[in-house]
């Protein structure tokens, strides 16, 4: 078994933005986001199993997913979401004996890892330094504090598999990474977006547009064919989708700042409120970009007509600012 770390430079520390992790927190942790997934009842055991490559399962309950990996030394995990709890042995114990070894934190989210307390404590758990921040905050014992810490990078072999775990920036939270199998040519990213849907609200409640944005071209980069999401499992196929929906959403957007004009939107706004004069103002522009996005994604993704106003002010907020 061996762990390599390959830290080209310290990241961003933990102490970003307490109010977005506070807001993200909130939204997550307590919302289920599983009414944009395609059902994935779970049957009498309470999961579903699906192997998706040699050795590569996928254990999924309410929509959302573990996934885990048998190398003939030892298994890795990769989420343990509180929705399959202790089933996550159940469903290890169907396909093999071997011990889990690795647990690997997507992110710091309970809803994705709180069920990490029902493997074995010997475990050790890889996370991103800033996942690490996050859950010393938390101090939750649901989530044991992760004991193998890599900045930008790491690789994990065991046994006849190899996952190789990147950070490239907040596409959803400050530590998520992209986890990736090279010889089943499966990535997995949480809480991206979830296939055959938008991406959840808020943009995925991302806390940096741009990094949202780059995260697409990012995945495509890799090498696969198997997108395992927190919810849901797609191709690449989705991933471009989605990329364009997101492109779109930019251009319109963008389209909003330039053509809403301030005083024609704010004529009736009383002008001594300053806050309510932004927000006609927000409000005019976000109404523009949400026509246009829902006029051209109508029937392509589920959620589209419901979150794409959340999505239009979150990307001119960021057009304006970021
Ligand atoms: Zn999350």
């Amino acid at each position: 078994m061996r762990l390599n770390l390959s830290i080209n430079k310290a990241c961003k520390n933990g102490l970003f933005v307490a109010s977005i992790f506070l807001i993200c927190i909130s939204v997550v942790d307590f919302t289920n986001q599983n009414n944009i997934i395609r059902a994935q009842a779970p049957d009498e055991k309470g999961y579903e199993l699906r192997e998706i490559g040699g050795g590569a399962y996928v254990v999924s309950n309410t929509g959302y997913n573990s996934m885990f990996l048998v190398t003939g030394e030892g298994v890795i995990v990769v989420d343990a979401p509180p929705s399959i709890g202790v089933k996550i042995n159940d469903a290890i114990a169907e396909v093999t004996n071997e011990p889990v070894k690795f647990l690997v934190y997507s992110h710091a989210h309970k809803d994705h890892i709180g069920g990490a307390n029902v493997l074995p404590v010997e475990t050790e758990i890889v996370a991103q330094r800033d996942t690490l921040g996050f859950l010393k905050m938390a101090n939750d014992t649901d989530r044991p504090l992760p004991t193998q810490i890599f900045d930008n990078e790491t690789t994990i072999s065991l046994g006849n598999a190899t996952l190789q775990l990147f950070y490239g920036g907040p596409y959803h939270q400050n530590g998520n990474i992209f986890i990736y199998s090279p010889q089943h040519k499966i990535l997995m990213v949480v809480d991206q977006f979830s296939p055959g849907g938008m991406p959840w609200k808020h943009l995925a409640t991302t806390p940096h547009v741009p990094s949202y944005i780059q995260s697409y071209d990012q995945v495509l980069n890799y090498d696969f064919d198997t997108y395992v999401s927190g919810h849901g499992i797609g191709t690449k196929d989705d991933v471009i989708l989605e990329k364009q929906y997101v492109s779109d959403l930019k251009n319109n957007a963008r389209f909003a700042i330039s053509n809403v004009n301030f005083t024609e939107a704010t004529k009736n706004t009383d002008k001594s409120n300053n806050a309510a004069v932004t927000e006609a103002y927000f409000n005019a522009m976000t109404d523009v970009c949400a026509d246009r996005t829902n006029g051209n994604w109508k029937d392509k993704l589920q959620g589209v007509g419901v979150w794409t106003d959340e999505h239009c002010e979150k990307m001119i907020i960021s057009l304006r600012n970021d």
